[in-house]
Formats: structure tokens, sequence, C-alpha cells
């Protein structure tokens, strides 16, 4: 029998977890124990130091364990997630959810690299392929996807989902990676302190003399606008060494010479198009540096006034008709932002697809290899403030609305409901439902992104101040909602032109209340004659008024992915990680109280803890639980003449002295503790 040490969030420690929330997993956070079990909900504070334990002789104390078997940890999560997926044929998954820096990102590579430790064990190379490939493709990620900001040098700047599909034996036969919203504008602008994407300084850092001189480029960070605000800054990415681990990667992976090569030059483009600069000659924008545009249609195999064109000119269809409309010198370089920020995006929208393809299951016929089943890992921004919040931090903030929503829904709101359901005596846990605010962003026709949809649509007619005004007149008297046109002054002031939301996490944060007018995408590209960049834009072959068509705008774009996303993760069995970040020097030997007691709250544990604490760790049908453990009483095994499942579920459990942890549903049997469980199963490993 396993002793319950201290490290289990037992009655006592949840008692005291109640009162000070944030003490239980200070004591145990000083002592070097980074995750804290609440309910199945693992809490993990950042340690912020290497830990020796995730090693082999870990995995093996967890691996086919039970939950509450072994001391908390994201083993445990992992390895129920993966019995109940492998046991029950049941769809899980895992999400992790926490601050920036928090230590998702580590997290969700930790439970990666579990289960391609516990699965496989016959070796199989198929499935050892599939495993390599799954790994690998993170760095590749990592090295498109994220950056060093202020709160964390290797920060995901794009929401990830990936499934990994099991076969009936449990082995992993491929995967599927959803990403969601890129910080794209990263690309142009970084804050003081930050980089931009790593791509850019490994390639600069790391890419050979012939390579760079192919790309036209220099090693110097400082010499292109877009990266030199984050040139000089340290990193705890060594640039150079990444560049040729990802370079092996893709290769592993089996991305083709040509698209490496393309993937190159399209950072190269960017790096190039940040230094071009625009002179005006009265009315008309000209070029100033020719040379970078001839490197740029050059690097994109396409021509130079093609490029030129594209930079100077916008295509617009009317009716019928389309017209080159030229740029002012403002519009000009913003359309040269905006087409480095859209390049990106589709290189890494691409890099995505690509390693879809390479993973994607391939020959498995369900209908003779039997169900084929998922566990999905779900790492995503957590919620942002900045001095200056764009429309990127409104999704990411909208997308933690949801996903606490989610939490609210599964982990409180239905655990509750079950207690009713079953006739258990239940008080009632309040908690703050969010859901008023995740209808302030996405209702229909009245939320935030419809107003915004709908200026949208009339961009030219619809100023600034008139969106802000549909927003004022639309949602002025929501109790989540303000701007400051509202609150006090009557006089409109320049920097007045923002809205404000008062999020779950109780923070009050200001979005600018801007329209983006993006221009169209510059067709040069779809002109190219490189195959790999024609099929990164497979508009080239559309005609140019097809193109143009108002497309759907990125915020219903993102809030349609957020609202599938919810769905999916609401149709498995989910498991939640809540990191925690303990302070904000990325030290391992502070725990800031203040900052993690509102971790503690806002990630909703208090009333998690709540709910647990009143309710019950385990339950099961009568038929379900008898059926495991009806040998352990004489009573029920050999086979007496059972009255009712549930009245046989009673007097086993009388049998076993137990009735006072037990409470009695009309369906189901509620156990309070885990020690329960662990002694009968116990008992029944000592029958069989
Ligand atoms: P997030 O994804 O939540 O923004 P990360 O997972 O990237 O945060 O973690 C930020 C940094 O914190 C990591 O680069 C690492 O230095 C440290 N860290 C996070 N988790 C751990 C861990 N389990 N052990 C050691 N260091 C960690
Ligand atoms: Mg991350």
């Amino acid at each position: 029998m396993v002793e319950m040490e201290f490290h289990h969030v037992a009655q006592a420690d949840l008692k005291l977890l109640l009162r000070l929330p944030f003490l239980l997993l200070l004591y145990r956070f000083e002592k070097g124990r980074i995750y804290t079990f609440i309910g199945e909900v693992v809490v993990s504070v950042n340690p912020y130091k290497l830990l020796n334990i995730y090693g082999r002789d870990t995995i093996e104390q967890y691996k086919g364990r039970e939950l509450y078997e072994r001391p908390p940890h994201l083993f445990a999560i992992a390895d129920a997630a993966y019995k109940a997926m492998k046991r029950r044929s049941k769809d899980t998954c895992i999400v992790i959810s926490g601050e920036s820096g928090a230590g998702k990102t580590e997290a969700s590579k930790y439970i990666m690299q579990y289960i391609a430790a516990i699965t496989n064990p016959s070796q199989r190379a198929e499935v050892e392929r599939v495993k390599n490939m799954l790994l690998k493709s993170n760095c590749v990620l990592e090295a498109f996807g994220n950056a060093k900001t202020n709160r964390n040098d290797n920060s995901s700047r794009f929401g990830k989902y990936m499934d990994i599909n099991f076969d009936f034996k449990g082995d992993p036969i491929g995967g599927h990676i959803n990403n969601y919203l890129l910080e794209k504008s990263r690309v142009i602008v970084q804050q003081p302190g930050e980089r931009s994407f790593h791509s850019f300084y490994q390639l600069l850092q790391g890419g050979s003399e012939q390579i760079l001189r192919s790309l036209h480029l220099q090693k110097s960070l400082s010499s292109y606008n877009y990266i030199h605000v984050g040139a000089q800054l340290k990193c705890s990415i060594n640039d150079a060494a990444e560049f040729k681990v990802v370079a092996d990667a893709m290769k592993v992976i089996g991305f083709k010479p040509e698209e490496i090569q393309t993937v190159y030059k399209i950072l190269a483009t960017i790096l190039h198009l940040g230094n071009l600069k625009f002179v005006v000659d009265g009315d008309t924008p000209l070029i100033e540096n020719g040379k970078v545009v001839s490197i740029i249609a050059e690097l994109l195999s396409t021509k130079t006034d093609m490029v030129e064109k594209a930079l100077l000119y916008r295509t617009v269809a009317t009716g019928r008709d389309i017209i080159d409309k030229q740029h002012t010198e403002q519009e000009a370089s913003y359309g040269r932002d905006a087409f480095a920020k859209a390049i990106y995006e589709r290189l890494f929208c691409w890099i995505v697809t690509r390693i879809n393809d390479i993973i994607e299951v391939k020959n498995y016929d369900t209908t003779v290899h039997g169900k084929n089943t998922v566990i999905g890992v779900l790492d995503i921004y957590g919620f942002e403030i900045f001095d200056n919040n764009s429309f990127e931090q409104f999704c990411i903030n909208y997308c933690n609305e949801k996903l606490q929503q989610l939490f609210i829904q599964l982990v409180l709101k239905q655990e509750q409901e079950e207690y009713q359901r079953e006739g258990i005596p239940w008080k009632h846990i309040d908690y703050f439902n969010n859901q008023i605010i995740v209808d302030l962003v996405e209702q229909q026709h009245k939320g935030i992104i419809a107003i915004l949809d709908d200026a949208c649509m009339n961009v030219g007619k619809v100023t600034d101040e008139m969106f802000l005004e549909a927003l004022n007149s639309k949602l002025g008297k929501h109790g989540h909602f303000s701007s400051r046109k509202l609150c006090a002054s009557d006089k409109i002031l320049e920097f007045d032109r923002d809205f404000r939301i008062r999020h779950y996490a109780g923070d009050v944060v200001f979005y600018p209340a801007y329209l983006n007018v993006t221009f169209e995408l510059f067709f040069s590209v779809l002109l190219s004659s490189n195959p790999v960049l024609k099929n990164m834009w497979p508009e080239g072959k559309l005609s140019i008024t097809e193109v143009t068509k108002r497309p759907l705008t990125a915020a219903t774009l993102f809030k349609n992915s957020m609202i599938a996303l919810v769905d999916n993760l609401a149709s498995k069995e989910p498991y939640y990680v809540r990191c925690i970040k303990p302070n904000d020097k990325k030290s391992p030997q502070i725990f800031d109280d203040e900052r993690c007691r509102h971790q503690v709250e806002y990630l909703g544990l208090l009333e998690n803890v709540r709910v647990r604490r009143a309710g019950f760790a385990f339950r099961q049908t009568y038929e379900k639980f008898l059926h495991r453990y009806k040998m352990i009483s004489e009573f029920t095994w050999p086979n007496h003449d059972l009255p009712s499942d549930k009245g046989a579920v009673k007097k086993l459990i009388e049998r076993c002295g137990f009735q006072d942890d037990v409470a009695y549903g009309k369906t189901k049997i509620f156990i309070r503790t885990p020690r329960t469980l662990f002694t009968l199963e116990e008992l029944r490993a000592q029958m069989l």
C-alpha cells in the first residue's frame, strides 16, 4: 500500500489551501515540489531551474499507476489521460493554461516526451518514426513561432493544439496540429527588450556564408530595420546552434531541399523589405533604394517591376473593372509592413500544413484495426496585458475567457450538477461565471466582434470615432465594458480612442478602437515562378476579382476558430494543467505572494478546491463498481442472490468499513478520498 504523503492534497491540506490558497503552493515550491493536485487538476509552479524529475526512472514510476498513487506530477496527468484513452477508448485532452512564462510549453513538451516514452514497447519501426516526427516538429514550430519577450526568452507567440492519434494497441500512429493567431505584428516591430521570431536571428547567426551570400544578407543583425531593436539582446537561445538543429529537423521531418531554401528566401525577403525606403517626388512616392527591390524580386522569383508596382500601387476591383491606385508615401510604408507580416504568417501556416501532411495518420483502416483514439494537448497563450495592447491581445484575452468558460462548465458546473442529479446532499458553491464577458465579445449582432465586422465592411465610410461610438451605444451599459468617453469628460481627446474590458481575471484592459485597413496582398508573389511559393499562395490560381472579394475579418476568423476549439475540447475527456508563475524575475528563489495569490484566484483554483473539498474524488455506476470489486467480499462473491446493484455495493462498502467515506447517489457511488479507492484496489489485487 502506497502511503499517502503530504503532497497529496488530502482533506487537511485542502483546508489550508482554502484559507490561504497560495500557502500550500509556497510550502511545496520551497521544497522543490512544483506540482500539486487539486482533484484531477495538476497545479504547476515554474521552478525556473532544471529539476531532475523528468528522467527515465521517474517515467517508470508513473507508468500505468493510478493518479493518486504517486506524488503529483505532469506524468501522472499524462498517464491518466493515456489510460482513459487506452482502457476506455475515450478521446481525452490535456488543457494547459497559465500566463506567459508560467511553464505551459515546457509542460506540453514533458507530456509529449512521457507519452513517447511509455508507448510502443515492441519498438515497431513505423511507430518510432511517427514519434520522432511528433517530437521534431516542435523545434521547427518554436523557431518560427517563438520569440524572446520581457516575460519569457522562449515565448510562444501562437496558440497550439496538437492531436496525437493512437491505434488500438495504444501506440501513436500520427497527429495533427492546429495553430491559432500568430502574433505577426512582431515581424515589423518589437517592444524594448524583446526580439522578433527566433528564425531571423538563427538564419543570420547560423546560416553559412554561402547561404547568406545567396540571400544577399550580411551577418550583422543591426543592419536590418525590422530586427535591430533587439539585436544586441542576450537571449538564452543559442541562435547559431539552433539554426542547425532546426535545419536538421526540417530535413528529418521531410521538407525538401527546395522547400527549406524557400523558407530562407522568405525570411530574407522580409529582412530586405524592412530596409526599403520611400521618397516623395511631388505627390508620387518612389522607392529610394532600388537595389533592394531587385534583390526581393530575385528571392521571390518574380520581376523587379512587379515588386515595384506592388509596393507603390494597390490593385482594386470595382465591379468588373480592375484599377491600379497609387499609394501615398504613408500607404506605401504601411503596405510594405503589411506585406512583411502577411508573408511571415503565410510561411508559418504553410510550415504547419507541411508538418501536418507528414504526420497525419496514413493507412489506418478502422474497420480492420478498430477505433483510432486521440489525446489532444492544448498549449495556448495566457492572459496578457501590455501598456499598449493591440488587436492581438484582444484575441488572446478573449481566448482565455473562452477557456475559462470551458473550465467552469466542465469542472465547476457539471460536477455540481451531477451531485444534484444523483440526489447527493450538496450546498451549491458560487463562482464567477464569465459567460457574460464571453458574450460581450462574441455575441451575434451586438458583441464587440460583430460591431467591428460591421465597421470593417464599410471601411472608408466608417471612421475610428464612429466605431467607438457604435461600441458605446450598443455596449455602454454592459458591466464589463467601458470607454473613457463614457466615463467622464465631454471632450474626446486623441488618446481617448480606446475601449476597456474588465476581464474575469479582474484586470481592466485597454484596447485601441482602431480599424485595421489591410491592403490586398501583393500579386507579385502570386506570379512567382518558384513552385513552393506558388503552393503557399494558392489564390494565384484564382482570378483577381475573386481574390479581392471581402473575406471574413480576422476577428471573425479567430472567433470561429475559438468556438471550434472549445467544441472540440468539450467533446473529449479533459485533464487540466494550471501553470503558475512564481515571480516576474525568472528567479528560482522568489515566490511572490501577491502575484501567486492573484493567479490562484483567477485560475478558479479556489472554487475548484471548494467543489473538490465538499465533493468526491471518485464516482462510478453501481454496476461497474460491483463488477470490479465484487470479489473482495464474501457477500458479493461468489454470486449470491444479490438484492440490487446498489444494495450489494452498500453491503460491500459496510463490510470493508468505508461507509463514512462514501455517499450513495441514484445511479452512482461517490467516494470522498482516494485512499479508500487504493484500499479497494489493494484488496482486489490480493483476491486475484
Ligand atoms: P509559457 O509557455 O507558459 O509562456 P514556458 O513553458 O516557455 O512558458 O516556460 C518559460 C521558461 O520557464 C522556460 O524557458 C524555462 O526556462 C522555465 N521553465 C518552465 N517550466 C519549467 C520546468 N518544468 N523546469 C524548469 N524550468 C522551467
Ligand atoms: Mg509557451
